[in-house]
């Protein structure tokens, strides 16, 4: 950190938050100008930077180190590819090809699940997505089928050899969620259940971490680093929109967090333009925009019968347009030097 002390700052001053930030175990570097007196620290323990700007004298500090390290780009420069999983029928994220995960916003029967897993087959798709525990922002809406929704979603995957996300809500459902998903989904609402990141650091299987609603890219990188720092490195990040004053959308996708995290992380990135905007019309032009702006990977929601749908029907593609999108992407994957998967 670069502590800015102020024009004509008294000696006293200086020396005392020099005396200050030696107590923390920082390396101090004195460096003065013909106005102002630049003291570089570099080391030490994490500090709230508001306690040096206090201090008698100081003008600004400036943090010249993130405060998460294994997720940030110079933990692995050359970018992280994930792969999803079991041996022999694995999938990589993060590397040459944009991935799709694609299904249902939650499963809502067998059949349902079964109708739309078979269509996602068709379409190339080799992950397949849906609800099962669902947080809903009334206790009156659907909460998803359970337990019995995860294995109605891993009957149908594996009839087409399909990989399955899936969103878990706390730790204890830990055990059972391994047995039926290849990814665990954080849902926003989920991005610091820290006791649910903390245990999700044990396990073995990649983690899907949305950003919460209302985080900035540096708590969503904080959250990805409590999974990190508890030995699970296989993380990806998905943008889902954050909820700004602007209410014609569900939410405000933040394509430019795409770049952003590109260059502040190693993580993959997903984009999900079906929460990001809760419009069926609008999910298309985001989707594209995402590809061509680097993303890794996108999660869509998909329903062979929107209207009826008992969650986010508004928002799940036609099968006819999930297939025109994806002959859409194949065009523009390559004008990014991707591939489809
Ligand atoms: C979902 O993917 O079904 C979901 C609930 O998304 P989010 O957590 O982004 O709202
Ligand atoms: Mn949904």
């Amino acid at each position: 950190m670069i502590v800015v002390m102020q024009e004509g700052a008294a000696e006293e001053q200086i020396q005392s938050v020099i005396d200050r930030l030696i107590q923390m175990g920082f390396d101090v570097h004195r460096s003065t100008g013909s106005s102002h007196t630049v003291l570089g620290a570099v080391g030490g323990v994490p500090v709230d930077h508001r306690d040096i700007e206090l201090l008698e004298g100081v003008r600004e500090v400036v943090k010249i180190s993130a405060s998460y390290k294994l997720a940030s780009r110079a933990f692995n420069p050359g970018g992280t590819v994930v792969k999803i999983g079991p041996p022999g029928r694995q999938l990589e994220v993060g590397g040459r090809a944009v991935v799709m995960m694609a299904g249902p916003c939650t499963v809502e029967s067998e059949e349902q699940v079964t109708a739309i897993a078979d269509i996602m087959n068709d379409c190339g798709i080799r992950i397949l997505r849906g609800g099962a525990f669902k947080p809903r922002t009334s206790p009156y809406s659907f909460q998803g089928m359970g337990e019995e929704g995860l294995r109605f979603l891993r009957k149908a995957a594996d009839r087409h050899h399909l990989l399955v996300v899936s969103e878990i809500m706390n730790h204890t459902q830990i055990p059972m969620f391994l047995d039926y998903v290849d990814i665990l989904q954080v849902g926003a609402r989920n991005m610091q259940n820290f006791d649910l990141l903390k245990e999700l650091a044990k396990v073995r299987h990649p983690v899907l971490l949305k950003r919460g609603a209302s985080a900035t890219i540096e708590e969503w990188l904080l959250s990805a680093e409590y999974i990190m720092t508890g030995g699970n490195h296989d993380v990806m990040l998905c943008e889902r929109g954050i909820r700004t004053f602007e209410n014609y959308t569900r939410n405000t996708l933040d394509i430019s967090a795409i770049p952003v995290i590109k260059k502040l992380s190693h993580l993959p990135i997903l984009v999900d333009p079906s929460h990001g905007t809760g419009r069926r019309d609008k999910v298309p032009p985001m989707a594209r925009a995402a590809v061509a702006a680097g993303a890794d990977g996108l999660l869509i929601e998909v329903h062979h019968s929107p209207e009826t749908a008992l969650c986010d029907g508004a928002q799940s593609l036609y099968p006819t347009q999930f297939r025109e999108l994806m002959s859409q992407l194949n065009i523009i994957a390559p004008a990014v030097q991707r591939t489809m998967v």
